[in-house]
């Protein structure tokens, strides 16, 4: 048992879906002395940052960085690009699609929430019959939340600007990648984005503080008509700050540090290695959730998240979910492993694996491994052997092995 006021032996696993575990390397980087944010040092920093944190956004647009978890960061692009009253087409996929709607009504946004299904991500064809139907073009934006946190489900964002094109709408396109980026395959300037959503705790691997806001030059057009109030949050300070690598303000200099070294992870590795490693941890925790007998929430195969699994808990004789969060209580209490809780309308049914950030084959071993005896010391019925057929699709998929093969086929 852990006790909280003693230290567990042994690493704790981090497997919610963000923050996730930040690497050694990271942590280094951070640790530093805090350097006068005027001066030559961080000006070489500054640039370093704004230069890379685009290629992680697929961008050659202006970053903008925030000293923020990501909810500063949906602030941020309510407020830079609509006035009050403007009605935004707003999609229901799960929780944090939610949250960022009730910011919109709380902003004098008129937000218009479409969709209702957690299970499934948003759907481009609804999209576009709502921006037909909208011939007076009273909409001026579209928020769509990439990957929904809440349930594992990823929304195809191509397919959603084609649907605004189709519909010969002149509404901007805001996507919320908060869990996405530097995890699952996402393209600001391919997609016509206009603005870009981020944050620093989940595929970046850093600790939370850090968000971004990806902008078009549509978007940036739009900020100069945009009458809602804003000043800390606005991009126009920020950006001719950033054309010498500073900020308006004193910038959190130590995570700077550590951004500049997650980027370098990131391209070091590549971004498409990255996304391939995280779709395909995700399709052996799914191969484990299929062989204990369990369902995947996302029901839509093309959807699946690469980032975390979201799990629906079996029934008992009274049709009765077996509880979720106290099966996650057991799995801290006897492994030192922390899950992600089902939120709102998934309490209690559904729990969260994150399999994202720094993780390898063996991290994801190890978090199937304790959800798996965790079922056995709560008493969930189950069937055996999901770790073994995770483990069977991880060697059967393994780099090392298909390169074996490419080098037996060449000799
Ligand atoms: N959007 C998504 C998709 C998220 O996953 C989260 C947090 O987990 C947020 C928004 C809110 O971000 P934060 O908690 O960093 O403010």
């Amino acid at each position: 048992m852990v006790k909280l006021n003693s230290h567990p032996a042994g690493r704790h696993f981090l497997q919610i879906p963000g923050p996730s575990t930040v690497p050694d390397r990271i942590l280094r980087a951070m640790d530093y002395p805090t350097i006068d944010h005027r001066g030559p040092e961080f000006q070489a920093l500054g640039k370093k940052v704004l230069a890379n944190i685009g290629k992680i956004f697929q961008t050659a647009n202006p970053v903008v960085i925030y000293p923020a978890s990501g909810t500063g960061a949906w602030e941020a692009a309510l407020v830079n690009t609509l006035s009050p009253g403007d009605t935004v087409l707003m999609y229901e996929t799960g929780h944090f699609a939610t949250l960022w709607k009730k910011m919109a009504d709380k902003l004098g946004i008129k937000p218009e929430f479409i969709g209702d299904d957690w299970r499934r991500g948003a759907d481009a064809a609804k999209i576009e019959a709502r921006l037909a139907a909208d011939t007076e073009h009273k909409i001026k934006a579209v928020c769509v939340v990439h990957n929904e946190t809440s349930t594992g489900v990823t929304s195809d964002i191509a397919a959603v600007r084609r649907a605004i094109d189709r519909a010969g709408h002149p509404a901007l396109l805001l996507v919320d990648t908060i869990s996405s980026l530097g995890s699952i395959d996402y393209r600001h300037d391919e997609w016509g984005v206009d603005v870009t959503v981020g944050g620093s705790q989940k595929g970046l691997m850093l600790p939370p503080g850090l968000s971004f806001n990806a902008v078009s030059s549509k978007a940036i057009a739009a900020s100069r008509q945009a009458g809602l109030p804003k000043a800390y949050w606005g991009w126009d300070d920020i950006l001719e700050a950033n054309k010498n690598g500073f900020w308006p303000y004193t910038p959190a200099t130590n995570l700077l540090y550590g951004l500049s070294e997650a980027c370098d992870m990131l391209l070091e590795e590549g971004l498409q290695n990255v996304f391939a490693r995280h779709q395909r941890h995700a399709a052996a925790t799914r191969a484990a959730v299929e062989a204990w007998g369990m369902e995947v929430l996302c029901q839509n195969p093309a959807e699946y998240s690469g980032v975390l699994t979201g799990v629906v808990m079996p029934k008992d004789a009274s049709g009765q979910y077996y509880n979720a969060d106290a099966f996650r209580k057991t799995v801290l209490e006897n492994f030192n492993m922390s899950l992600g809780q089902g939120l709102t309308k998934l309490s209690g049914w559904v729990f969260r694996i994150g399999h994202l950030g720094d993780f390898n084959d063996l991290t994801l071993m190890g978090t199937l491994a304790g959800v798996e005896m965790g079922f056995e010391v709560a008493g969930i019925p189950h069937r055996k052997g999901g770790v073994l057929a995770a483990m069977q699709y991880l060697t059967a998929t393994s780099p090392q092995g298909r390169r074996a093969e490419t080098l037996a086929k060449a000799a």
